[in-house]
């Protein structure tokens, strides 16, 4: 599989290219800004785009997503729990002065048990609520994409609106840190960690993680 990364927006982003490469068919997941270099990785690795995907509804995740529409075709998909987020996009991000695109159509709404498929390339969905009510975690052998969750030391906020800190403790430990120990787990921001790491270092984490 093509996986390519690139941090994009004022929020440091981590947006994430992944193609199959019998196919080239590919997505982009959360492309919240600098447009021009998402194409530019698109067009070095000769992908053909099929799908825009988000993890969750926060401007800095979908801030581009109407030009990455406009320019290549592709359709959106999101979690429908993060509509008001998708209606509200300028806004909210005008609250913090940052300049997005006018809200996207939505094309299609995923959940829990559906996948995103790319040439012979399949992700799994995994709904993980708690930090956005429509975050969801998208996994394929050893790897999770996991959006705000949880970040390597630490966890998503919880103090916007539709996010719930023991929902999203509840997700992390009943979806994420139940993965294999060894699987890498993506982030929405900063660097990639793993399973295990999360369960023996996060102090967010450290009063005992429950698998059940
Ligand atoms: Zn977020």
């Amino acid at each position: 599989m093509i996986f390519k990364t690139t941090v994009v927006g004022e929020l440091a982003v981590n947006c994430f290219i992944m193609a199959c490469e019998e196919t080239q068919k590919g997505i982009v997941i959360d492309p919240g800004d600098n447009i021009d270099g998402i194409l530019s990785i698109v067009k070095e690795n000769n992908i053909e785009l099929t799908e825009i995907v988000a993890t969750h509804g926060h401007f800095d995740h979908i801030g581009r997503v109407t030009t990455l529409k406009e320019k290549t075709g592709a359709p959106f998909t999101i979690h429908q729990a993060d509509m008001f987020m998708v209606e509200g996009l300028v806004e909210i991000a005008s609250f913090l002065s940052i300049d997005t695109d006018p809200a996207p159509e939505v094309d299609r709404f995923i959940d829990e048990g559906d996948t995103i498929t790319f040439g012979n390339e399949t992700l799994n969905i995994l709904h993980v609520p708690g930090h956005a009510p429509g975050n969801v975690a998208f996994t394929w052998p050893g790897h999770a994409i996991v959006g705000d969750t949880v970040f390597a030391g630490s966890i998503g906020r919880t103090d916007l609106e539709g996010a719930d800190p023991q929902v999203l403790m509840d997700s992390i430990r009943s979806k994420i840190l139940t993965l294999p120990d060894d699987t890498i787990l993506y982030p929405g921001h900063g660097p990639e960690t793993t399973v295990a790491k999360e369960k023996q270092t996060n102090p967010f984490l450290a009063s005992g993680f429950n698998t059940q």
